[in-house]
């Protein structure tokens, strides 16, 4: 097939067009997401495209950049595209089997390095470590810090310990279904992104999430399944004192905090989250 000649610039701004109505996005993430389809596609670096953008692709180029383009018009996350997301500065390896690391995330992180004094030895355990997002970026910021990472899926521990090799993080990984896998193993720190989504909310119809693993996604009816076993188990896997961070819905905070109190942790507290949301809560072992 013949096309037309045309620049880089005029390529992005068609694409930015068809991604923004076709995936109902803004302008601004639309061009963002054409960016980086297009810098994938071509192994050039986005300042390139800026750079170059009177430059005429060649055909094969454009073919290139079409064939990504036709699958992110279809639905599919741009990091399965390009096969990679960026978390806390760090660019870790995602795939369909593990969720796709997320900004929100980033605050329980920043909540767990300050449980966590970089001069210390600290045991800690991320459970449902997906692509080990949050375990991988504890042990580079605390390198005292001894991360236990587990996974139920075997698939998903795979993709994390890609990530461990490649970022050069020192964590040791468990295949375990939540504290199954851990015998009479004891923390400082117990931190988890578990599937928090009520399995009727109608969000899992739209977006990244209908590409992502539904059992990192979604926890019965009220989307609390997990959260209830991990807060119900997790006493009995910290050490005096110990501090459990978990994140949760933007609307079940408040359940989140009663049940850690009825599982004996004391001042629970939550932290809100970019959009002002309040995303992680915790709370400790010792009054
Ligand atoms: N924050 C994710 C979303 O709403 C869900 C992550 C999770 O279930 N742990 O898409």
């Amino acid at each position: 097939m013949t096309r037309e000649a045309a620049t880089v610039a005029s390529r992005l701004d068609e694409a930015t067009a068809r991604i923004a109505s076709a995936l109902g996005l803004k302008k601004r993430e639309a061009r963002l997401e054409a960016r980086v389809l297009a810098a994938f596609a071509w192994n050039v670096a986005p300042a390139w495209l800026i750079a170059h953008d009177t430059d005429l692709p060649s055909e094969a180029q454009t073919t290139q950049f079409e064939t990504l383009l036709a699958r992110r018009l279809a639905g599919e996350p741009v990091a399965h595209l390009t096969g990679t997301r960026e978390f806390f500065g760090r660019t870790f390896q995602v795939s369909p089997d593990v969720l796709i690391p997320r900004p929100d995330t980033e605050l329980l992180v920043e909540r767990a390095l300050a449980r966590i004094p970089p001069d210390q030895t600290v045991d800690v355990l991320d459970l449902g470590t997906g692509s080990g997002c949050i375990a991988l970026t504890l042990a580079l910021e605390r390198p005292l810090a001894h991360v236990t990472a587990t996974d139920r899926s075997a698939a998903a521990l795979a993709v994390a310990q890609r990530n461990a090799s490649i970022l050069d993080a020192h964590v040791e990984f468990l295949n375990s279904d939540w504290f199954d896998g851990l015998g009479g193993r004891r923390f400082d720190l117990i931190v988890s992104n578990p599937p928090y989504i009520p399995a009727a909310d109608p969000h899992l119809s739209r977006g990244d999430v209908r590409f992502e693993p539904q059992t990192a996604l979604v926890a019965g009816m009220d989307g609390l399944d997990d959260l209830r076993r991990l807060i119900a188990a997790a006493g009995a896997h910290l050490k005096p004192g110990g501090t459990l961070l978990l994140e949760h819905g933007y609307d079940q905070a408040g359940a989140v905090r009663d049940l850690l109190r009825r599982s004996g942790f004391f001042h629970p507290q939550s932290w809100r989250d970019l959009a002002g949301h309040e995303r992680v809560s915790g709370g400790d072992l010792s009054e």
